[in-house]
């Protein structure tokens, strides 16, 4: 039997090959994601030799800068976030494909000013035409950008132009199916890669591995088998100086929808039948249509939100969302989210699926739970204590790897039972760091590989499962009325009782 991983047809998933000679265009190249993510990111593919030798990057924003001060820039950004130049040679090398070009997203002549650049960069760099857009701006400027890049034919021709658009994706249903029709009046859909760097990580990916490579997991990953699965996104920094982005958003659209809802088709989608982009992104979708919120009538039995006060983090105390700089003294915008989720199919009909983030939780941790139902009848009820159900968790980061949860005998003459976790670690096993994530992604886009991007109907089906509770959660609220839990916690009282009600705990991590 040829595995899906094997099959010599397999498309997605794998960067063996070098991408062809093209001209990155980042907008919003003064910004911080430029500077801390992307460049360091890029050269780090440099250093790898995963970048063809033409690679030219040109950055654009309004701030009048120099090329040579762009490069300079963008040299501290990989000193400081992307582990040092090691190499001064290849420094040079890469530096010598920077280039800035002013120019404002709402003007169009900046268009008409950029294309010319471009085209005569193409003599000069040897990049034959291909062309990647990065739109590193605020959301508010993607559907502009897009259409100001059409009107002026950058992005005419679907086998050598292409369009990333980062994160978020619209701020609810009806935006983001405003945002792909724009978009898809301009582009052709395999033009377009909407990012969620979630995907990107090492972890998620081998998600599907873990999955599909081994014969002894898929006949458990199911309603027989499984009794229920946890998924948690905890963060330990709070605001972060980024009021202005948070209080409009609040937990629900910051994580839930765009990377948990990632983690949670990876965990519960169907085998695709090829590791093609179409294939898998079809599967996610699938089960996407299958799910929603446990009790739509009763949505307080299966969402909870909260914010987080003053507390203590790591020993030193921290102020509460509103004394953040930027809050609003009486918001009620959520840094805590924890859902409910139900799917639809014969493979999960019955098993819930638990969600949860929050800013200033005690850890930073990201893992999806697996747990496995008890066991029908348990012989040893002269041990001290009762048998735990196995879990099986797949630990996104910090410290990437798997664990087993099992019980087994302690050593000595009484029947006593030990729960004891069987743990693969990634860095132990692999001595290696991972892959960045927007280094793997970056590089995927420019060889065409769509894979690890959400296509157009699965970031609507992600919104529309979140909708009924974006309707509610949206609408003002009384100071008061948002329920409250300290920083440094796991999370509002009312959390625990989500998952109480079903007889379930959270784990703690
Ligand atoms: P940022 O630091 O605020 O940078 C915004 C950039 O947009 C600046 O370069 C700014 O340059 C440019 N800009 C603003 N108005 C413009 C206009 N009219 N024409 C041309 N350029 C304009 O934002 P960021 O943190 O880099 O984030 C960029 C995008 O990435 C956002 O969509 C954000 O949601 C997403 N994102 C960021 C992170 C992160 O870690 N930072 C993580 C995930 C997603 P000028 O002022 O010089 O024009």
């Amino acid at each position: 039997m040829v595995s899906l991983l094997e099959n010599p047809l397999r498309i997605g998933l794998q960067q063996d090959r070098i991408p062809e000679p093209q001209i990155l265009v980042i907008f919003g190249a003064t910004g911080d994601l430029t500077q801390r993510k992307l460049v360091p990111a890029l050269y780090q593919m440099k250093l790898e030799r995963r970048l063809p030798p033409e690679l030219t990057i040109v950055g654009v924003a309004r701030r009048d800068w120099s090329t040579e001060f762009f490069r300079e820039h963008m040299r501290q950004g990989v000193e400081e976030f992307g582990g040092g130049l090691r190499s001064d040679e290849i420094w040079e090398d890469f530096a010598r494909g920077l280039f800035y070009c002013p120019g404002d997203i709402d003007n169009a002549e900046s268009y008409q000013q950029l294309k010319a650049f471009l085209d005569e960069l193409d003599g000069l760099r040897g990049t034959r035409g291909n062309r990647v857009f990065y739109l590193s701006v605020a959301p508010r400027f993607f559907g502009e950008a897009t259409q100001q890049l059409g009107a002026v034919g950058m992005l005419e021709d679907p086998r050598k132009h292409r369009l990333i658009i980062e994160k978020p994706f619209g701020k609810d249903l009806t935006s983001a199916q405003i945002l792909n029709q724009v978009v898809q009046q301009v582009c052709d859909e395999s033009q377009i890669y909407r990012i969620d760097h979630y995907l990107g990580k090492e972890t998620v990916q081998n998600l599907l591995v873990f999955r599909f490579a081994n014969a002894i997991f898929e006949p458990l990953w199911n309603r027989q088998f499984v009794d229920h699965v946890q998924i948690t996104v905890a963060e330990t920094v709070g605001l972060e100086g980024r009021a202005g982005y948070y209080e409009t958003s609040g937990a629900l659209r910051d994580m839930v929808q765009n990377h948990i809802m990632q983690l949670f088709c990876l965990t519960a989608m169907e085998a695709p039948n090829s590791l093609d982009a179409n294939s898998i992104r079809n599967e996610k979708v699938k089960v996407l249509q299958a799910t929603h919120l446990a009790d739509l009538e009763r949505l307080d039995l299966s969402a909870v939100r909260g914010q987080y006060t003053e507390g203590w983090m790591k020993g030193q105390a921290v102020p509460g969302y509103r004394q953040e700089e930027g809050a609003s003294l009486t918001s009620t915008t959520h840094t805590y989210a924890a859902i409910k989720l139900t799917i639809d199919n014969w493979r999960w009909k019955g098993v819930p699926f638990y969600l949860r983030t929050g800013k200033r939780m005690p850890k930073k941790v990201t893992e999806i739970a697996i747990q496995f139902k008890e066991v029908p009848f348990l012989m040893f009820q002269s041990a001290a204590r009762q048998a735990n159900p196995n879990v099986l968790a797949l630990r996104i980061q910090p410290d990437e790897g798997i664990s087993m949860r099992f019980d087994v005998k302690t050593p000595g003459t009484s029947l006593r039972t030990r729960t004891v976790d069987m743990d693969f670690r990634y860095d132990t096993a692999f001595g290696q760091p991972n892959t960045d994530a927007y280094s793997r992604l970056l590089v995927d886009a420019m060889l065409g590989d769509q894979t690890l991007f959400t296509r157009g109907d699965e970031v609507e089906a992600s919104w529309r499962i979140l909708t009924p509770l974006l309707n509610v959660w949206d609408v003002p609220a009384a100071p008061e009325s948002i329920p409250f839990y300290e920083a440094g916690t796991w999370g509002p009282v009312e959390a625990e009782l989500l998952l109480n009600r079903d007889n379930r705990r959270w784990r703690r991590l």
